[in-house]
C-alpha cells in the first residue's frame, strides 16, 4: 500500500521544538504529521563527527531509526562561504569554539572574511535531509539558498548567521523575513519539500 494513502507521521531526529514547528507547518499542508522521535532526549545520542553534511544526516537518521518504528528523518545544515573555501561548513555551529554563541560565530565570520580580502561575499546555506526506517537509508535530499554576507547585521528574526545572510531575491537578510517566508526559500525548506515529494516512491515496506 502506498504511504500516501494512510495517515503518515514523520519522526524528526531532533528535540529542537523550533525545527519541529517549521517542518510540521510545511508537512501539515500535505496531511502529514511531524513529531520528534519519541523519547528523543532519553535515547543514546548520535555523535555528529562526519566530514560532510550528508554523512552527519545519514548517521543521525540511521541511528534514530533503529530506536523507533516508522519513518525517521534528520537534517544537517550549515553556511558555506566561497572566499573561505566553503567554511564554516559542517563546523557552522561551533565555528569559533566548542561553546560558541551565534555572536561569537558571526564575529569570527566577519574577521575571516576581512582577512580573505573582504571583496567576495558570496555564500550559501546547505541542508541535507536523510530519511531512514529501521536502520535502512531510504534517501537523502539537498536544499540550498544562495546569498551574500553583509558587513553589519540586519533584522531580529531567524538565528545563527541569518542577520548577516542577505538574500538578493528579497533584498533582505534571512533575519528580516518571517519564519514562513524563510522556509519557503531556505535550504531546509527546499530539502524538506524534496523529501515530501519523494514519499509516494516509498511503499509500506521501504
Ligand atoms: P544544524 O544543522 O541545525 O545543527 O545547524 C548547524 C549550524 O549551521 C547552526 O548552528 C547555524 O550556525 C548554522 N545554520 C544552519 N541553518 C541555518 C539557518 O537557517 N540560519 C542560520 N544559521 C544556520
Amino acid at each position: 500500500m502506498s504511504l500516501v494513502t494512510q495517515h503518515l507521521t514523520l519522526y524528526l531526529a531532533s528535540g529542537n521544538p523550533g525545527k519541529v514547528r517549521e517542518f510540521r507547518l510545511a508537512a501539515a499542508a500535505r496531511g502529514i504529521t511531524v513529531d520528534s522521535v519519541p523519547n528523543f532526549s532519553e535515547l543514546p545520542p548520535c555523535v555528529e563527527d562526519g566530514e560532510t553534511f550528508e554523512e552527519n544526516a545519514r548517521k543521525k537518521a540511521l541511528h534514530y531509526s533503529r530506536c523507533t518504528d516508522g519513518l525517521v528523518f534528520s537534517d544537517d545544515s550549515g553556511l558555506c562561504v566561497d572566499a573561505l573555501g566553503g567554511a564554516p561548513g559542517v563546523h557552522s555551529a561551533r565555528f569559533s569554539g566548542p561553546s560558541a554563541t551565534d555572536a561569537d560565530n558571526n564575529a569570527k565570520l566577519l574577521r575571516e572574511l576581512e582577512r580573505a580580502g573582504g571583496r567576495d561575499r558570496s555564500a550559501h546555506y546547505v541542508c541535507i535531509i536523510a530519511l531512514a526506517r529501521q536502520g535502512k537509508l531510504l534517501g537523502t535530499f539537498e536544499g540550498r539558498a544562495d546569498g551574500l554576507i553583509l558587513q553589519a547585521p540586519r533584522g531580529e528574526g531567524g538565528f545563527g548567521y541569518d542577520p548577516y545572510f542577505f538574500y538578493p531575491p528579497f533584498n533582505k537578510t534571512f533575519a528580516e523575513i518571517t519564519a514562513e517566508e524563510k522556509f519557503a526559500v531556505s535550504h531546509r525548506g527546499a530539502a524538506f519539500r524534496l523529501l515530501l515529494d519523494s514519499l509516494p516512491d516509498f511503499d509500506g515496506k521501504g
